[in-house]
């Protein structure tokens, strides 16, 4: 299984997220990320045996609700993509996704390490879109995280949350 953690906007910030990038796409092309698949990565996984799932779905790192500031955007010419974010992660969730880090290694997942840059893509395969428009006002408020599954097809991937890790 392909899994990873997330997390996810309410509907109407992915909707609002989903409505810059189509205006965008015009001027770099690429795959827009469908608003329902919207997300941000705090740990990919990778390939998992179905067998090591239970660890992941008791997993114990705790983190705070916070709010995910939505302040720049950004063309990563590396691998193509254009993705919204913070200026800078929010301790709140850089201590998250190190805590989930930590005991991903401490189960022995491996982890593709590496720093920890907080982005929520929204164009891939774009080209360079030049300067990008200023983003709309985007309120993404973070309750809990998930453990996703994702199955890869010719139509774009499929995610399926399999378990809710709420904060508190
Ligand atoms: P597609 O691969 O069809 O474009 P996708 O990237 O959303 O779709 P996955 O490749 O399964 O689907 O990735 C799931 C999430 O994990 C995405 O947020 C992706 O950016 C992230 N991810 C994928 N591969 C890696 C990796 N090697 N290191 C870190 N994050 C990754
Ligand atoms: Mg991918």
């Amino acid at each position: 299984m392909r899994l990873f953690f997330a997390i996810w906007p309410p509907s109407e910030a992915a909707a609002t997220l989903h409505g810059w990038a189509l205006a965008v796409q015009r001027s770099c092309g690429g795959r827009v990320t469908r608003a329902e698949t919207i997300h941000l990565t705090l740990a990919f996984l990778g390939e998992v045996e179905e067998e090591h799932l239970p660890d992941l779905k008791s997993m114990s790192a705790k983190g705070k609700p916070h709010v995910l500031p939505i302040e720049q955007s950004r063309f990563w010419a590396h691998n193509r993509i254009v993705w919204a974010g913070p200026c800078e992660t929010p301790e709140i969730l850089k201590s998250l996704a190190e805590n989930l880090h930590e005991e991903l290694k401490a189960k022995e997942f491996r982890m593709e390490s590496g720093k920890f840059v907080s982005h929520v893509t929204l164009i891939r395969k774009a080209r360079d879109p030049g300067p990008l428009p200023a983003l709309p006002a985007v309120e993404w408020p973070v309750n809990e995280f998930v453990l996703v599954r994702s199955q890869l097809s010719a139509s774009g991937s499929r995610y399926e949350v399999l378990q809710r890790f709420p904060l508190s």
